[in-house]
């Protein structure tokens, strides 16, 4: 294998590029991001300073010999090394003129300041002296060649980098120095020697003299970095898979700091990072180099301060910084140096910004015509699109309070954003305070009861439940951030909450991240873009439903076909003007529990338990009435759209009194010698109704075969909610679901008696308005008896919440706080299936009954209502599944408008 190339100048990258056959992300893998985008700006003729790259398969090879070269590699770089000569003139070891270079690391994707670099190699006691010469600055040779023996020492002897800083820290004491820029050049020799003695005593060894050995040893060094704790943790933190291997840049160095006058070096954006703006932005510092702009230890100049002393040079920059947004069609960061008058390219790389300038930069570069509207989509990520939707933390401020470790506590992150406000832990105390100031709802789980809570606060978060809690799904579908399964241990009488030894009180200032799923013990201010205002936003996602449409047939009226719609969760008018504002082409799930919120819930809860038939009908009739006007209202705000009204689903222990309280109450009662006849005939009523499994209980159609009376109240109130509608001008798309399937015959039941109802109705009112009546799919058995389904059922909506709880056999509520953090943590699971969806077993059942529910109705439409509708990962699967859309919460349309697109542009 000695003809294996490990070695690649920077002008040879069309040797790679050939190898590869013009793929740049394999030639990417091979030489790291920036090797190949040094080697890239050489072959535009932008001006970066001679190098040569040692390929990432060379790194791995390297660690597979346990840190020996590969045969052939050091002869390649010897040759290399030669060229590098040649082009510079220069010779590394040369009396007088002796050739410097740094040696970095440079993987395929970017870990920023992960792993290791060493600079100004080369110079040694005899070389230095000829750097004097030729630089006429003792001072500045001086200051570099500490700066390598400090860098080798820490870097590749692996010295502690405290033992070097302790020293200069003594030194400069001792003489009465603040910064380092006020040491001279006699102070840098003596520091040099300081720091000679720090590698003797360290190591029992001095500093090599021999530049071709500080090479060799910098290159082990630096691929050895790949393999350092914080390289390890940081790839395992963002799914950068171990094996890639790092590339080493051996590359000639160029001085910034050689005089006031003309050198320097300067960082800069080739378009505004902030708001997206097309303007060079970046900043510049005199006699300076390397991280010193960066690390603001001096305070750095506009890159215009350029234009002022050095008026060619900056010309020059502003044309490669064109040029190199025209070659690489991306907006660039770049880093530069000025070395006496002469301009050199560090670095470029596609430029990191915030998210409004990601969609305007997008936007624009289409504009332009430097890339196409594919590219665009495909640049931009659900993190962006979230990030525009959802407040976010001042970064500076967030940055203090890690810093100061204020983080208080990690859970679930559950509904994304920001939030901060003063702690309180009972619904009732989050409403009184929100009206001084903004409250952040701290529960140990919600309940329908604490809905007037959730609202009031500006975030909550739990001790207990995942991400199909009813906290997580109702914090999502009103866009409040929320963190759930946080394990905190909740004292509602001390009004205290405490984890890891820290007590917070009630009125503490919390901020919580949804995003991140981050609770901070401080307050932390947010900032939130105003969408209306972001019309390139608006313009992206736009161009992402024309691709979903184009893809086949793709609307309603024509049926199935590739690309996916985009529905929401919506129960309110309110959340469904939201939703269809941010993009959604109908309802998929109107949650109609949700409609009993608050005092109704006490209604409901009257008809469930009352005996007397009078006060049934009553009760009943009040829903009624309410019912329909949210009916009418919800199909105003979505006429000509459809509207997915499901049945009453979930268990009835959540309409009914907590057993426990309800128990005390009656005894304590009874204590006192008074027996309340109505409670007491509630108590014997919830004991009769009280379940083991209630999850797998009385609920979702079965409620409806019981409690007969409510389907027809609710398609009473849907199909009359869609007359009035239709009446006052509107054009209403009602669609009825039955959930919780798990046999045909259950729908043979409820089916005909909600067509009957919602017919009559229609008739009676001379009213003509198509209702059709589906089902959603939650329990496995649906999914093994499709066809038989599709009898009853003119569309399936997959509730993948339960199907997922049904098929893995996991409590939804109790699994993500419980053992499936472990599970996820110790790879028995590979993800939270709750989160994403499972593809191999749930998504097994999914595909085969869509693909038999087909057979028997081709058109229907088939979607999913389930939190994974809203899931990027989970909608690429449901694309490619054939699924006629997702439905998930208004603030995840955006998402999943964008997620859809990339599914079939992928
Ligand atoms: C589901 O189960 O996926 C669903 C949407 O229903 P719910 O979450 O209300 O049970
Ligand atoms: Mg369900």
């Amino acid at each position: 294998m000695t003809d294996q190339r490990w070695v690649y100048s920077f002008e040879d990258i069309n040797d790679a590029l050939e190898m590869y056959k013009g793929d740049w992300k394999k030639v990417t893998g091979l030489l790291g991001g920036k090797g190949a985008n040094l080697a890239r700006m050489c072959s535009i003729g932008i001006t970066v300073p001679s190098g040569f790259t040692i390929s990432t398969e060379c790194c791995n090879k390297y660690l597979e010999l346990e840190n020996e070269f590969p045969e052939g590699m050091w002869d390649q770089a010897l040759v290399a090394l030669k060229k590098v000569e040649e082009n510079t003139g220069k010779k590394i070891g040369d009396k007088k003129n002796p050739l410097l270079v740094s040696c970095r690391s440079g993987a395929a994707q970017s870990m920023p300041g992960m792993m290791d670099t060493v600079l100004n190699i080369g110079l040694n006691d005899e070389t230095a002296k000829a750097m004097v010469a030729l630089t006429n600055d003792e001072r500045f040779v001086y200051d570099s060649y500490r700066r390598l023996v400090q860098g080798f020492g820490a870097i590749v002897l692996g010295i502690d980098d405290e033992k070097f800083e302790h020293p200069l820290g003594n030194y400069k004491k001792e003489k009465g120095f603040k910064f380092d820029n006020e040491l001279k050049a006699d102070n840098w020799k003596e520091v040099l020697e300081l720091y000679n003695k720090v590698i003797m005593e360290e190591k029992g060894m001095k500093f090599p003299q021999d530049p071709m050995e500080q090479i060799k040893m910098s290159i082990k060094a630096v691929f050895s970095s790949w393999n350092v704790p914080r390289a390890i943790q940081y790839r395992e933190r963002t799914g950068i898979p171990h094996t890639l291997g790092t590339a080493v840049n051996l590359q000639t160095m160029v001085f910034g700091n050689m005089g006031e006058e003309h050198s320097g070096t300067g960082v800069a954006f080739t378009r505004n990072p902030s708001n997206g703006k097309k303007e060079i932005f970046g900043e510049f510092l005199f006699n300076a180099q390397g991280e010193d702009v960066v690390a603001g230890i001096r305070n750095a100049l506009p890159i215009s301060a350029l234009n002022d002393k050095l008026p060619k040079c900056y010309e020059q920059f502003i044309q490669e910084c064109a040029k190199l947004e025209n070659y690489f069609k991306e907006m660039q960061d770049v880093e530069f140096t000025i070395e006496q008058g002469k301009l050199y390219f560090l670095q470029t790389r596609n430029a990191k910004r915030t998210a409004v300038s990601r969609f305007k930069t997008m936007f624009d570069m289409v504009e332009e015509g430097l890339i196409d509207k594919k590219t665009a989509i495909k640049r931009i990520s659900s993190d962006d699109v979230d990030m525009m939707l959802h407040p976010q933390f001042d970064p500076n401020v967030l940055k203090l309070a890690q810093k100061q470790g204020k983080l208080f506590a990690t859970g679930v992150a559950a509904s994304p954003g920001a939030a901060v406000g003063k702690m309180y832990f009972s619904s009732k105390k989050c409403v009184e305070m929100a009206k001084e100031g903004p409250v952040i709802m701290c529960r140990p789980f919600t309940k329908p009861d604490d809905v007037d809570g959730m609202f009031a606060s500006k975030g909550l978060f739990t001790a207990e439940g995942g991400a199909t809690s009813h906290a997580a799904v109702v914090a999502r579908q009103f866009g409040i951030p929320c963190v759930v399964g946080c394990n905190v241990l909740i004292d509602e009488e001390k009004k205290t909450v405490t984890i890891n030894g820290i007590t917070l009180n009630e009125g503490d200032w919390v901020s919580i991240d949804g995003t991140t799923g981050s609770i901070y013990s401080a307050k932390i201010p947010t900032i939130q873009v105003k969408l209306e205002e972001q019309k390139h936003f608006m313009s992206i996602l736009q161009w992402c439903d024309e691709f979903c449409a184009k893809e086949g047939i793709r609307d309603i009226k024509n049926g199935p076909s590739r690309g996916l719609m985009v529905w929401a969760n919506a129960d309110t008018a309110e959340d469904a003007t939201r939703a269809r504002s941010f993009g959604a082409q109908g309802i998929g799930l109107c949650r109609t529990e949700h409609q009993f919120l608050g005092d109704r819930a006490g209604i409901l809860r009257e008809f469930i338990l009352t005996e007397d038939k009078d006060k049934k009908k009553e009760a009943l009739d009040k829903l009624e009435v309410l019912q329909t006007k949210d009916f009418e209202e919800l199909f105003i705000a979505m006429t000509d759209l459809p509207v997915v009204v499901r049945l009453i689903d979930p268990p009835l222990h959540e309409f009914l009194p907590d057993l426990l309280e309800l128990t005390r109450e009656v005894y304590e009662l009874r204590g006192k010698g008074e027996k309340n006849e109505e409670k007491e005939l509630m108590l014997k009523k919830a004991e009769q109704m009280h379940e083991s499994n209630p999850m797998l209980g009385l609920r979702g159609v079965r409620l409806s075969i019981v409690l007969r009376q409510l389907v027809a109240m609710q398609t009473t109130a849907i199909t009359q909610g869609a007359i009035n509608a239709k009446k006052k001008g509107f054009n209403p798309v009602p669609e009825i679901m039955i959930p919780l399937v798990g046999h045909p015959n259950e729908l043979k039941e409820i089916q005909p008696e909600v067509e009957e109802v919602s017919q009559n109705l229609l008739k009676k009112n001379n009213v003509e308005i198509e209702i059709k009546i589906g089902t959603m799919i939650e329990i496995p058995r649906a999914c093994l008896v499709a066809p038989q389904l599709t009898k009853y059922a003119k569309f399936f909506s997959f509730g993948t919440n339960d199907l997922t709880q049904m098929t893995f056999g996991y409590s939804r509520d109790d699994a993500e706080s419980g053992f499936l953090l472990k599970y996820v943590e110790d790879d028995i699971l590979p993800r939270n299936p709750f989160k994403s969806v499972d593809q191999i077993g749930v998504g097994r059942l999914i595909k085969m009954c869509v693909d038999e529910g087909r057979e028997s109705q081709p058109m229907m439409d088939i979607g999913v209502c389930g939190e994974h509708g809203g899931d990027p990962k989970s909608i690429k699967f449901f694309s490619q599944a054939g699924l006629t859309y997702v439905s998930c919460s208004a603030y995840r349309v955006p998402v999943a408008r964008l997620s859809a697109c990339h599914a079939i542009l992928d």
